[in-house]
């Protein structure tokens, strides 16, 4: 039986672990941490929100164990405020099937207990380069899911795919509980997330999350780009004080939602992170100093901005593509050339399409998307809606399940008219040109309205 050796037990390292030992290879997970400390000592290393396509994989290996979870999520009000405090326009669409965010801590303490109940064999250690290059020597393969620090600089960065040269946002994120939820949300299964988009300043994003103790919960996050008025996290060092300056972020930009937001409290102690990440793709094979070869998955050679929810989904679609080309491979060597064609198959495949989604929300919607945005406007967000409008709305939210679907259009002006056309029917000019009317419109009573209550735009309802 071929041996495999897998560095890591955050979201890739875990899922690539449970697929080959499915697949029927002798597995070798090294965490640093167990089980255990995962729920006490753990930082969540992100929010994680996984879209249907990703969750698929995880249901595939038996790993959907929070499948009835009431945070699923059923979809997103996406909100674009041109300035603080000014909501511009609206888009309120469904996911093709529900998304899902479990608490990274919950999520990896439960698959490595679930690992080892497989044959699995797990070894609680911290790797340096000299100790992967022993395990190395003792595997066929030897894949590196560390995430984006530590050992990830064994792989080149990939100048030639890799945009940025520093990170584009500065994130911060924290889990609440006691927000003044509608009755009886917490039972429902038509949650959906919260995306504010202001194109100078950055992103807030709310989510239904499912967290390790409390169950049905929001994860908050902030995406702020740099001297704007998101940019308030920077010297934040607890989570009280994230929590804190979220509260004063939601009632200085968002007023609407101050009496959602003015009771939430904190999770947990560590249910919080500050931290900024430069979006990278690196090469796939690192060199170790024997001379032997390591490859990776994740984080560690793609590593995504958070913007557009990438970064797990990803990481789920790389350790299938992985663990399938491993068992075509058959009894033949894992060389250097074939892991570069492995990785170069699922980049061009999944990789790259993720990439350009994610740098297309980080850049800023241009003219093609913003049509796709003027043409839905008016979806409702009602499962009974079965409206053209709603059905663009939701080729939007498709897309963060498989940006190979939809990227194109919301960067191209033709491609985005094809869209349209495909899912409103009739003439897509006509479409965007009625959005637009309905927008502006809509932006006079708004103005003419009590502007802390932000009801005349619609919101998602079940
Ligand atoms: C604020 C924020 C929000 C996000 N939201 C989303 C989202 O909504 N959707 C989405 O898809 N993605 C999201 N992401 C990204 C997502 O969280 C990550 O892509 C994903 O968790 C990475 O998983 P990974 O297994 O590659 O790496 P990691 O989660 O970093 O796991 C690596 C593991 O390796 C272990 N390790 C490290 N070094 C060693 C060593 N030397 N020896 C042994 N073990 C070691 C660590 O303990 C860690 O557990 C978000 C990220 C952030 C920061």
């Amino acid at each position: 039986m071929r041996r495999i050796a897998i560095i890591g037990s955050g979201q890739a390292g875990l899922i690539n672990a449970h697929g080959l030992l499915k697949a029927g290879y002798q597995v070798s997970l090294y965490s640093d941490r167990t089980a255990k400390q995962w729920l006490t000592e753990g930082r969540p290393t992100g929010t994680a929100v996984r879209f249907p396509m990703a969750l698929a994989y995880e249901r595939e290996l038996g790993l959907d164990f929070w499948k009835d979870s009431p945070a699923a999520t059923a979809g997103v009000n996406f909100v674009l405020c041109l300035q603080p405090g000014t909501p511009f326009l609206t888009l309120n669409g469904f996911f093709p099937t529900s998304a899902l965010a479990v608490d990274l801590r919950l999520q990896s303490s439960c698959w490595l207990e679930e690992f080892e109940r497989r044959g699995g064999k797990l070894h609680i250690e911290k790797i340096d380069v000299t100790r992967l290059d022993q395990i190395a020597a003792e595997h066929d393969l030897t894949i590196v899911a560390t995430g984006k620090g530590g050992l990830s600089q064994l792989f080149a960065v990939d100048e030639s795919r890799s945009i940025y040269k520093k990170p584009q946002r500065h994130l911060s994120m924290v889990n609440v509980i006691n927000t003044n939820d509608p009755p009886n949300w917490r039972d429902t299964k038509t949650k959906i997330a919260r995306y504010y988009e202001l194109p100078t300043a950055g992103e807030t994003i709310w989510t239904p999350y499912h967290h390790m103790t409390h169950g049905t919960s929001w994860n908050l996050f902030s995406e702020a780009r740099e001297g704007s008025p998101l940019d308030i996290f920077r010297d934040a060092t607890s989570g009280p004080d994230v929590l804190d300056r979220f509260k004063q972020l939601i009632k200085k930009v968002y007023p609407w939602e101050w009496e959602w937001a003015k009771d939430m409290t904190l999770t947990d102690p560590n249910g919080w992170l500050v931290g900024e990440i430069t979006p990278t793709i690196r090469k796939p094979v690192g060199t170790l100093p024997s001379g032997r070869i390591v490859t990776f998955v994740g984080d560690t050679g793609m590593a995504f901005d958070p913007i557009g929810a990438q970064g797990a989904n990803n990481g789920n679609k790389m350790a299938q593509h992985l663990t399938e080309a491993v068992v075509k491979h058959g009894a033949a060597p894992f060389d250097a050339d074939w892991i570069t064609e492995t990785f170069d198959q699922f980049y061009h495949t999944h990789g790259e399409p993720a990439y350009r989604f994610n740098n297309t929300l980080l850049e800023g919607l241009p003219a093609a998307g913003q049509a796709i945005l003027a043409a839905q406007y008016g979806s409702s967000g009602q499962t009974s809606d079965q409206s053209v409008k709603q059905k663009l709305a939701n080729a939007f939210c498709a897309n963060f399940s498989d940006p190979r679907y939809a990227t194109a259009a919301l960067r191209d002006v033709a491609q985005a008219n094809a869209l349209i056309s495909q899912q409103m029917g009739g003439s897509a000019t006509s479409a965007i040109m009625k959005g637009r009317l309905a927008i502006i419109l809509n932006q006079i009573r708004w103005r003419l309205s009590d502007q802390t209550k932000f009801g005349m735009h619609n919101q998602v309802r079940a």
